[in-house]
């Protein structure tokens, strides 16, 4: 209990791990393997303040290809990201806008996060995020922001999204926010996108309150402040032993 953190941004983050542990080199689905459950407590993943963060888009890389691992939480998807990731540092973005593979048109995710595309405001704002093809990862915070954001009467849509069509409908105030969502991160805004033409800012290049309404909505839930009438949350005994 000691290891739960307070605090509103504050978690104990559980990471389950599953990893070949046998003294062999064939090549061939592991016979033995060791289960982990890691647990630590963790602040806000990109630092205390909460500012939109800056994103490049990956011209080189590619993240998950069709038939591949993709929609998997699967170590080499993160092994292989590491290059895009310090080539983006190196361009001053904090994170990686993974497209797809094959046309490279189709903008996916973001680093290790979902992404939504806000159009609109207020009660008329309307959300779009990839749908799930296979080289998404399908986080259980998306869902959820899905979830919730219908019941705040936000309408949804999952299709496709241009990487043009991001950048042109930013231009014409059309989109007005986007988003990232992840179980360490929770929500996370974009305000500038470093593509190969040139960089762009979404909205003000500062968090947008559609987000901000999410990312309370979610925390409400998470600390049992809000109702729970998808039984996501699991009560666990304080003092098992
Ligand atoms: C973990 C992860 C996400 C977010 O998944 P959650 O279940 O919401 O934490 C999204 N994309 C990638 C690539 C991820 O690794």
């Amino acid at each position: 209990m000691d290891w739960i953190p307070e605090g509103d941004d504050r978690s104990l983050y559980l990471r389950p791990v599953l990893f070949a542990s046998e003294a062999h080199l064939a090549l061939r689905p592991a016979r033995a393997c060791l289960f982990v459950l890691i647990a630590f407590p963790t602040g806000n993943f990109f630092g205390a303040d909460a500012r939109a963060v800056t994103v490049a888009v990956a011209e080189d890389h590619v993240r998950a290809a069709p038939g591949g691992t993709g929609a998997a939480k699967c170590g080499g998807n993160y092994a292989g990201a590491y290059r895009a990731q310090e080539e983006a540092a190196r361009r001053g973005a904090d994170q990686v806008v993974w497209l797809d593979a094959v046309e490279r048109r189709w903008v996916e995710e973001l680093g290790g996060m979902n992404l939504f595309f806000v159009y609109g405001e207020g009660d008329r704002a309307e959300l779009l995020t990839p749908p799930l093809t296979g080289t998404i990862l399908p986080g259980v915070t998306r869902d959820a922001l899905i979830v919730l954001a219908r019941d705040l009467g936000l309408r949804v849509t999952e299709a496709p999204v241009a990487l043009d069509r991001w950048r042109e409908d930013c231009a014409a105030g059309r989109i007005t926010e986007v988003f990232a969502c992840g179980t360490a991160a929770r929500v996370t805004s974009v305000g500038r996108v470093l593509g190969a033409d040139g960089p762009w800012t979404v909205g003000d290049g500062r968090p947008g309150p559609v987000a901000g309404r999410l990312s309370a909505a979610l925390a409400a839930v998470h600390r049992g402040e809000a109702a729970d009438p998808y039984g996501w949350c699991h009560p666990v005994d304080r003092d098992p032993c």
